[in-house]
């Protein structure tokens, strides 16, 4: 006889690049009893679910839902959707992410350009006036929130450059969405998607996505058929929207969490959330620099929810993080790509972006970088306090 241990899970302290620490409300929300998808409280319930969104990514966007699949389902939707083979891709690739979004669009038949940069640094408009060599895209794709280096975009002064070569403006908004500011209108942004386990702080599984009202002309004008069935985002639309024409089933309990999620983000306020996650990655840095150690990325490219640390020489990497796995229940992330061995990165996203977590690991990294005998400068505390002394 087959016999499967019953699962459970410790509590972990989720520090790392995602998942992160759920809001104890989104993860009950999930226990609530299963409704059929067509039932009419669930479809209301799917509608106040667009409608937090709409807010949460400051849009007036009719196409607003969440894809059933975690971000690279939103990314992969949004690009089979707003590309047809042959058509011209730019790319900003400077970390992992970005050196996805250019394969799927290779996948989906695009004429890919990347615009390469240091892992660890922005790219700047002139880089991709450089890579685009004057000549005209069908769209602009990057990644607002680089998870693998900590780095941010200038996301703002891309709509901009996207005009320059006629291209819809398409961004990866899984870290920044609920973390730092995301306006999609202002900002000008076609196409944008996001995930729910980062800086929303519910369960994986769905991917937030939004289109604008150019990109939904671009949808219109296709001369091919969208080639996913299930990322045919005028299909989704349809169960989503008015229709309500079945395309597949919603995960019930996932759009419970998702919704308890924007009611929780919406009371505490976009923008207080923005400087809640603002205030302790700063003093985050505060604490990590007064220890002595390094960090990535130059301060005004820094990433708010995800700070990249270097890797002091002479340290194991791996044993740092399983001494705090061990000792603190508590994960943070190693380096992928390029970076693998080189920097740990920390996460302080959603409900994980609180004042205890930031003390916590400041002093847990301590303890397991002095067991590899390494000589901190100071103790991080005191740098912590006085930098929230200041706000
Ligand atoms: C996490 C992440 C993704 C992928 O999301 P999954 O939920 O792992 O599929 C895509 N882009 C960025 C910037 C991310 O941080």
């Amino acid at each position: 006889m087959i016999t499967l241990r019953p699962n459970s899970p410790p509590v972990r302290i989720l520090l790392g690049p995602g998942p992160s620490e759920c809001a104890p409300e989104v993860l009950q929300a999930m226990t609530r009893p299963t409704m059929g998808h067509l039932d009419p409280l669930f479809v209301a319930l799917m509608d106040e679910v667009r409608t937090g969104l709409r807010a949460l990514y400051r849009t007036q966007n009719e196409l607003a839902f969440p894809i059933s699949g975690t971000g690279t389902s939103g990314m992969e939707a949004v690009l089979v959707n707003l590309l047809e083979p042959g058509d011209a891709l730019l790319v900003g690739v400077a970390g992992y992410f970005g050196a996805r979004l250019a394969e799927i669009g290779r996948r989906v038949g695009a004429r890919v350009t990347e615009v390469a940069g240091e892992w660890g640094r922005a790219l700047g408009p002139e880089d991709y006036r450089r890579a685009a060599a004057g000549k005209r895209f069908k769209a602009l794709a990057l990644v607002h929130g680089e998870t693998s280096t900590g780095v941010v975009a200038d996301l703002a002064a891309m709509r901009g450059v996207a005009d320059e070569f006629g291209a819809l403006l398409i961004a990866d908004c899984v870290t920044t969405l609920g973390g730092m500011p995301v306006e999609i209108d202002r900002w000008g942004v076609d196409g944008a998607y996001s995930g729910t386990q980062k800086c929303l702080a519910a369960p994986c599984g769905l991917s937030p996505v939004t289109l604008s009202p150019r990109a939904l002309e671009s949808l219109a004008a296709r001369k091919t058929q969208v080639s996913s069935w299930y990322f045919d985002l005028a299909l989704v639309r349809s169960y989503w929207g008015q229709d309500r024409a079945y395309h597949h089933t919603a995960p019930i309990q996932n759009v419970y969490s998702l919704h308890e999620a924007l009611r929780l983000l919406l009371e505490e306020g976009l923008e207080a959330r923005w400087q809640r996650h603002e205030h302790n990655a700063r003093a985050l840095w505060a604490g990590l620099t007064a220890m002595g150690l390094e960090l990535l990325v130059p301060e005004r490219e820094r990433l708010l929810p995800l700070t990249a640390v270097r890797v002091p020489a002479g340290i194991d990497e791996a044993r740092v993080r399983r001494f705090l796995l061990e000792h603190y229940s508590l994960e943070i992330g190693g380096g992928l790509g390029s970076l693998k061995g080189k920097i740990w990165r920390i996460g302080l996203m959603g409900a994980g972006s609180k004042r205890a977590n930031v003390e916590l690991v400041c002093g847990a990294l301590r303890a397991a970088l002095v067991e590899q005998s390494w000589k901190a400068k100071d103790y991080p505390l005191p740098a912590v306090h006085a930098f929230y002394a200041t706000v």
